[in-house]
């Protein structure tokens, strides 16, 4: 009995507050949102049994069809983005809805996974409230929750005047080469954008993602002189190709590190000869012949590009400074992911989201580490946005065969999402 009043002043609370904070068109967007849920679960199961591995073309532009329509439904304008042939990837789908008011938004998601058709996890299953499915978490939970939160703002005409960019990428997993054409329609779409809003898996119900580190490359060239092992340290056979690149990994360790840089030797080589191509090494020396040659191969995250650019001058500078005797050294950089500075505009915005989640009765939503996130391609647009990612579905194991995606949460992502969007359309 008493249990039963607790709970009975707890709804009664629990209504008030929203009484209080939502306003009588939000509460119709909710309404609407819940109507669909069973319908959005349903689609969820039916485009995660697809495999669209990033390399699957047939795969992702199946997937891609199926959101189109679902778009082409709600009446945004909808268009296929092919790659060129030789770039091997899907393609993207765009879909706009056109309008003037409010803050421009873009929202941005994948239909890739990393489950290519010779995986064994190919399927949906499920366990109460827990699904098990190859990319239902990273991330066709996130395309869902956003198709789904549109599609309620639509039918309760709450974003009738609103300018929304729908992007979603066919190769986030593995982004065509180059970036230039890969990433060259987000970018346009950005440009004419106020905000960007990624649909990623989020890192729990009460985070929300301000930052994203980079993920760039360098390879390291270490030539030494080729001698007998007897003379090895003598002034004119010197220290061999192996210390010298030892040196320059310790210096690396010891001088570079600070707060959310990293920088990793993924694959070392050396020897007499030592080869170093796309992951693969092999190398062949002796013990008595000091080491002629040595590569690594590894990789620099970062958070910001001055970072980056910053730890690459102190890498140069070690790398050609103070080699051990008879040794040399280059070291070369790639770029790869740029990164999602944690920006002002981010945290700013997220406090939007974290007032929206608040005026649900769900909580704050709260800062992620920006430490803590990898790359993504919401980094893209971060130039020229301010942006909050991790707004998909709470789960885990993502990109494992294990990756679960928890339904509980699901429909309240939807629903803040949707309040979410729909504030933002509503500021001038
Ligand atoms: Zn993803």
């Amino acid at each position: 009995m008493r249990i039963l009043q607790i709970i009975a002043i707890t709804l009664i609370s629990t209504s008030f507050l929203f009484g209080q904070t939502l306003s009588k068109k939000e509460k119709q967007i909710l309404k609407l949102v819940d109507k669909n849920l069973d319908e959005s679960i349903q689609f969820l199961e039916q485009v995660v049994n697809i495999n669209s591995g990033t390399n699957n073309i047939a795969g992702v532009q199946a997937v891609g069809k199926i959101f189109q329509d679902q778009y082409n439904k709600i009446g945004f304008d909808t268009r296929w983005i092919d790659m060129p042939v030789q770039m091997k990837r899907g393609g993207h789908l765009f879909a706009e809805h056109k309008g003037t008011k409010g803050k421009r938004l873009l929202l941005i998601g994948h239909l890739d996974t990393v489950f290519e058709p010779d995986s064994p996890f190919q399927k949906w299953s499920m366990v109460d409230s827990i699904v098990s499915g190859p990319g239902a978490n990273d991330m066709k939970g996130g395309d869902v929750i956003m198709l789904y939160a549109l599609k309620a703002l639509v039918h309760a005409g709450a974003i009738d005047k609103a300018q929304i960019i729908v992007a979603l990428h066919g190769d986030e997993e593995n982004s065509g080469d180059p970036d230039e054409i890969s990433r060259r329609d987000i970018i346009a779409a950005a440009k004419r954008s106020d905000y960007a809003l990624a649909f990623e898996t989020a890192t729990g119900f009460e985070y929300g993602t301000v930052a994203r580190r980079g993920a760039s490359e360098w390879t390291l060239e270490v030539t030494g002189k080729r001698a007998h092992s007897s003379g090895v340290f003598s002034k004119n056979i010197g220290a061999g190709a192996i210390y010298e690149t030892s040196r320059i990994l310790q210096e690396f360790y010891e001088k570079l590190p600070e707060q959310y840089l990293t920088f990793n030797p993924g694959v070392i080589v050396g020897g007499s000869a030592a080869s170093l191509e796309n992951g693969e090494g092999t190398a062949s020396g002796k013990t008595n012949v000091v080491a002629e040659i040595a590569k690594v191969h590894g990789d620099l995250r970062f958070i910001s590009e001055e970072q980056k650019e910053k730890a690459r001058k102190q890498m140069a500078e070690i790398v050609a400074h103070h080699n051990l005797p008879q040794t040399s050294a280059t070291i070369r950089f790639k770029d790869g992911i740029p990164s999602m500075p944690p920006t002002e505009g981010n945290y700013k915005l997220l406090a939007i989201l974290s007032k929206v989640s608040v005026d649900m009765g769900l909580g704050e939503v709260k800062p992620w580490d920006p430490g803590q996130r990898g790359a993504g391609d919401i980094s893209y647009v971060a130039p020229y946005v301010s942006g909050v990612d991790g707004l998909g579905c709470t789960g885990s194991g993502a990109h494992s065969l294990h990756e679960t995606m928890d339904l509980k949460t699901f429909k309240n992502l939807t629903r803040r999402a949707a309040l979410f969007i729909y504030r933002l359309t509503m500021e001038k």
